[in-house]
C-alpha cells in the first residue's frame, strides 16, 4: 500500500489546472428508462481499466452495484491515488471527498463528480473567510500560536490548507482521538473543526476532558459570541458545525428503542450529539459500524445510529440479525443521495464519448497545504 508520504516522495505532483466540467442539467436520462442499469454496464465496460467507480457507503444501491471499491471518504480517497491505471476516478460521493481524492491523484488522473450539486452540509458550515475571522481572533488574544487546529476529514480542501499551514492536521473519526492527543502536545488548546459533536466527543468521552473545557465558537456572533476569557481558557474551541443526518439522532430515539426492542445494542456514529453517543453502547466510525455488525453473534439486536442507505444495507447482508434504524423518520443524506443512476449514465456515456465532464480541480497552494495536514494525520502515532 503506498502512503501519501511515499506518494510524495515519488515527487509525483500533480498539476491541478482548473478544468470544471459543464453542468449535466437537462441532459439527464429518465430516471424510468427501464435500460438504465444496462447503459451503466455497457459505458463502464466499454471505458475498461480507464474508469475506476469510486462509492460512499451511504450511497443509493443503485449506485454502489457499479462500484469498484466502496469504503468511506478516506479509504476511497486512498484507493484513488493506488490505482494509477484508472485516468478517470468517478466518484459516487460529495465534494469534499472527490477534492480529497484529486489531492492526492496524480497529474494524469481526473476526478470526476457525477453531480456537482452533492456537496456537504456540514463541510458547507465553515468556510475560509470564517474561519479566518476567528483565527485573527485568536491572534489579537495572543493565542493562536497556542492553539493547534484539527479538521474532520469531512471539510473542504480549503479548510484543509487552513489547518496544514498553521500547523495542524486532519482527521477522522477513527482516528480523532490519536489526533487530538497530538494536537494537546503541539500547544495548549485544539481548535477542532468543522464538526463540534466529533470534535466534543473525543474531547470528552475519549480524552477524558470536561463539557467545561469546550466551547461553542458561532462564526455567526461577533468573536464566536464568546467572551475573551472564555476563549483563553478553552481547551478545545469547537466549531459550531454538525452533520445534518447524525445530528439528527436524539436520546429520545435511544430511549423509544430500548423500550420497544428487549436487549436491543444501539450503535452509533460519533457525529452524533453528545448526550446519544454517551447512551449508546458501541460508538464508532462507518467502518466500524459495519465490521461490529459482520461480526455480531446470530440474533443479536442493534439499533444503528447512522446514514439510512447504510442500514438498509447492513440489514439485507446481514439476515441473521435483528437490524433497525435508530430513529424513526426517514434519514438519508440528500445530498450524496443526488447522485443516482441517472447522474452514473450520464457522467460514464459522456466519457465514453471523450467529454470529460464535472471535474472538481484543486489548486496548486490549496493542495500542497491540504497534503502537509493530510501528511501529518498519516503520521499519527499509533494508539
Ligand atoms: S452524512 Fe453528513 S457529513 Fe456525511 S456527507 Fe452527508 S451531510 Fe456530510
Amino acid at each position: 500500500m503506498t502512503s501519501l508520504i511515499e506518494f510524495l516522495q515519488a515527487g509525483s505532483a500533480p498539476d491541478f489546472e482548473s478544468e470544471r466540467g459543464v453542468s449535466c442539467t437537462g441532459e439527464l436520462p429518465s430516471p424510468s428508462d427501464p435500460d438504465l442499469v444496462e447503459r451503466a454496464r455497457a459505458a463502464k465496460e466499454a471505458l475498461g481499466k480507464k474508469v475506476m467507480i469510486l462509492g460512499h457507503h451511504y450511497q443509493r444501491d443503485e449506485v454502489i452495484q457499479f462500484a469498484d471499491i466502496t469504503g468511506d471518504s478516506f479509504k476511497l480517497a486512498q484507493a484513488a491515488a493506488q490505482n494509477r491505471d484508472a485516468e478517470l476516478i468517478v466518484f459516487c460521493g460529495v465534494h469534499f471527498m472527490a477534492e480529497s481524492a484529486d489531492i492526492l491523484t496524480s497529474n494524469d488522473q481526473r476526478v470526476i463528480l457525477p453531480d456537482l450539486a452533492a456537496g456537504c452540509s456540514m463541510a458547507d458550515m465553515a468556510s475560509l473567510n470564517q474561519v479566518r475571522e476567528a483565527w485573527k481572533v485568536f491572534e489579537e488574544l495572543d493565542i493562536a500560536s497556542t492553539t493547534i487546529p484539527v479538521t474532520y476529514m469531512n471539510s473542504s480542501a480549503a479548510i484543509k490548507s487552513f489547518t496544514g499551514e498553521n500547523g495542524g492536521t486532519v482527521c477522522t473519526s477513527s482516528n480523532a482521538e490519536r489526533a487530538m492527543r497530538w494536537a494537546f502536545e503541539q500547544g495548549e488548546r485544539v481548535f477542532f473543526l468543522p464538526d463540534q459533536h466529533l470534535g466534543r466527543n473525543t474531547a470528552v468521552r475519549l480524552l477524558g476532558l470536561s463539557l467545561d473545557d469546550c466551547v461553542l465558537y458561532n462564526p455567526w456572533k461577533p468573536r464566536g459570541g464568546l467572551t475573551d476569557d472564555q476563549l483563553r481558557d478553552a481547551k478545545v474551541i469547537l466549531w459550531r458545525g454538525h452533520c445534518s443526518v447524525h445530528g439528527r439522532f436524539s436520546m429520545q430515539n435511544v430511549l423509544e428503542r430500548r423500550n420497544e426492542i428487549p436487549g436491543v445494542s444501539i450503535l452509533v456514529h460519533p457525529e452524533c450529539p453528545h448526550d446519544v453517543v454517551m447512551a449508546a453502547d458501541f460508538v464508532g466510525s462507518t467502518e466500524t459500524i459495519i465490521s461490529t455488525v459482520r461480526n455480531a453473534p446470530a440474533g443479536s439486536k442493534w439499533a444503528v445510529g447512522t446514514e439510512l442507505n447504510l442500514v438498509k444495507r447492513l440489514a439485507t447482508e446481514n439476515p441473521d440479525k435483528e437490524i433497525h434504524f435508530l430513529d424513526k423518520t426517514i434519514c438519508y443524506c440528500s445530498t450524496m443521495n443526488r447522485i443516482d443512476l441517472p447522474h452514473l449514465v450520464w457522467a460514464l456515456e459522456a466519457l465514453v464519448s471523450g467529454d470529460i465532464v464535472n471535474v472538481i480541480s484543486v489548486d496548486e497552494k490549496t493542495s500542497r497545504f491540504s497534503k502537509l495536514a493530510l501528511e501529518r494525520m498519516l503520521a499519527l502515532p499509533a494508539q
